[in-house]
């Protein structure tokens, strides 16, 4: 008992300290996750501005790649209704266009009165427009060439003569034999600035022969060719920002290079990447509140605490499980080394008593009426109980193996009752056993089969009570068409925890009154017979004040 109760608090022992240590492990786990989910999410705020950067920026690449070479395609014809058509194409598009000049230009080897001049190639304009959202129709025309009213300003000249420029330095230098490369391109024929892109329509090669000749040949006066010249006007803060990361960022804004924050940084995460090309005098900024960011921390950190939660509930459910049937099975190892023990005390018991018996008349020389009749009566008690004990293995074996046959008859409850507690009161006179039927008068089951269940019942009620207060009562009721049939002692009860247990088979509640004689195997056995006469056996019971059980059996006549 000793020994048991130590493994016991040795094993209690080690499931807290499994508990507290698993716990310990569980809280370290949820603490490095969330510190590494915190982490991710800061790497993720600073990686994740290029993606937004190329989001913003696209329809701007587009505009720069698709929209302005296709001024290219006119080869110098626009007009200024053409002119306006494809500029109101833009405006509709490119929100971040403010403003549009168009130089409708002209070369020849004749003297313009403004523009460039280099050898005997002119390249001026012949009229420049602006085209805005707002811009009223009167002051769309800047400059016409033989028109006093408009004259050529130098702020609209300015982008022109520099792009007229370049261009006649590459005429007096271009390989007409080859075919222009991406760099020439964008060398000669785009001038990006701070907010402002210019662009002039890109000569076919025929025609840079024609300028070259033009420009180092004394000819007659050459015809005059056409080429045309955009400048954009553009305006940073109107790119519509592309938030492709809102659970990242709280804010992005536009701001000028030299931008600094004053927010609290503390409180305030924040970022920033520089625009390039006409933008490049200004940044995407980022921000985020930490409360802001903590919500997305916190929305990426519960899966994997739930994860991680969920993972320790199922360590301690295969723990609880294991625990639970190391613990069935040292139970069972317990019951099968106490039944051995019970077993052989039981059957040792009547086997001594036989043989000093049978030593003691061996060696008395006479014997008087009183011993024979002592040792006689000593004999056939002791070889009861051996074949009582025998007779109840057996019977458990076979009703185990179901290998016993129900012999019914018609049994008179009354008679059935009567005898049994007649046998009972010559057997234990201090017993106090009584009965009442209600109700019912025969009933048809095989009364080996129900005298063993009464027996054992009876057995109980008298060894569990103490021995001034043996008392039982048998109430035997028909309800319907279930017999039932009450055992009311007034023993020492049976504490609650161990109910569910006295069915099971060698369970013994350890006590006093079972050391010697009891193998577990009564109520094991009951139920099985029950079981197999199709009913129910309960038990309630108050340590102290006595137990009940309750036998229900289909009724039969
Ligand atoms: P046993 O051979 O030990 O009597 P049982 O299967 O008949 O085996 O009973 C199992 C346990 O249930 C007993 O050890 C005893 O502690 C408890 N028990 C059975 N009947 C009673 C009763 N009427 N009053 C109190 N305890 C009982």
């Amino acid at each position: 008992m000793k020994q048991y109760q130590q493994t016991y608090r040795k094993n209690f022992a080690l499931v807290i300290i499994f508990l507290i240590l698993i716990t310990a492990a569980l809280g370290g786990a949820l603490y490095t996750a969330y510190n590494f989910t915190a982490k991710y999410v800061e790497n993720e705020f600073a990686s994740q501005k290029i993606e937004v950067l190329e989001e913003t920026i696209k329809p701007y690449n587009d505009f720069f790649q698709n929209k302005i070479p296709e001024i290219s395609f006119y080869q110098g014809y626009l007009d200024s209704t053409q002119a306006a058509k494809y500029i109101d194409t833009i405006f509709r598009k490119f929100n971040f266009v403010d403003r549009v000049v168009f130089y409708d230009a002209t070369i020849s080897n004749r003297t313009f009165s403004e523009g460039i001049r280099v050898n005997n190639f002119s390249l001026g304009p012949k009229a420049i427009y602006q085209f805005s959202r707002n811009i009223p129709p009167d002051s769309i025309l800047l400059f016409k060439e033989n028109e006093s009213s408009k004259p050529f300003s130098l702020k609209s000249g300015d982008e022109f003569n520099k792009m007229a420029l370049k261009f006649s330095g590459f005429i007096e230098l271009a390989d007409t034999s080859r075919v222009l490369n991406d760099s020439d391109r964008f060398n000669v024929f785009y001038s990006v600035i701070s907010k402002r892109i210019s662009y002039m329509n890109i000569p076919r090669r025929e025609e840079i022969k024609i300028y070259k000749d033009l420009m180092v040949s004394n000819l007659t006066l050459s015809p005059i060719y056409e080429l045309d010249m955009f400048s954009f006007y553009l305006d940073p803060l109107k790119l519509t920002i592309k938030n492709t990361k809102p659970e990242l960022y709280e804010s992005i804004n536009i701001k000028p290079l030299v931008y600094e924050s004053l927010e609290n940084t503390s409180e305030i995460i924040s970022n920033d990447l520089p625009l390039s090309g006409p933008f490049s005098d200004y940044k995407l900024y980022f921000s985020s509140s930490r409360t802001f960011l903590r919500k997305e921390i916190n929305a990426r950190f519960l899966p994997i605490a739930g994860g991680l939660i969920i993972s320790y509930f199922i360590v301690v459910l295969i723990a609880y499980l294991i625990f639970r049937n190391l613990n069935i099975n040292s139970k069972l190892f317990k019951l099968q080394y106490d039944f051995i023990n019970n077993l052989t005390h039981e059957f040792k018991t009547p086997v001594s008593v036989i043989k000093i018996a049978g030593n003691n008349i061996r060696s008395a020389t006479q014997l008087s009426d009183r011993e024979r009749n002592h040792y006689g009566k000593i004999l056939d008690e002791e070889a009861d109980k051996l074949n009582d004990l025998m007779n109840k293995l057996l019977s458990f074996t076979q009703i185990e193996n179901k290998a016993i046959q129900i012999k019914p008859e018609s049994i008179n409850l009354e008679v059935f009752c009567q005898n049994l507690i007649d046998s009972y009161q010559v057997k234990y006179p201090n017993f106090d056993i009584s009965y009442i039927i209600k109700g019912v008068e025969y009933f048809r089951s095989d009364p080996v089969l129900l005298g063993s269940i009464f027996q054992n019942l009876i057995d109980n009620a008298y060894k569990y009570s103490r021995p001034d207060n043996k008392v039982l009562k048998i109430k035997i009721t028909k309800i319907k068409k279930q017999l039932f049939i009450k055992f009311s002692d007034r023993g020492i009860g049976i504490p609650t925890k161990d109910l569910n247990n006295i069915f099971e088979k060698f369970f013994r509640v350890q006590n006093e009154y079972n050391q010697q004689g009891s193998v577990g195997l009564g109520l094991a056995f009951c139920k099985e017979l029950v079981k197999f006469m199709h009913g129910n056996i309960s038990v309630k019971s108050v340590v102290g004040e006595g137990s009940e059980f309750t036998i229900e059996l289909p009724y039969e006549l």
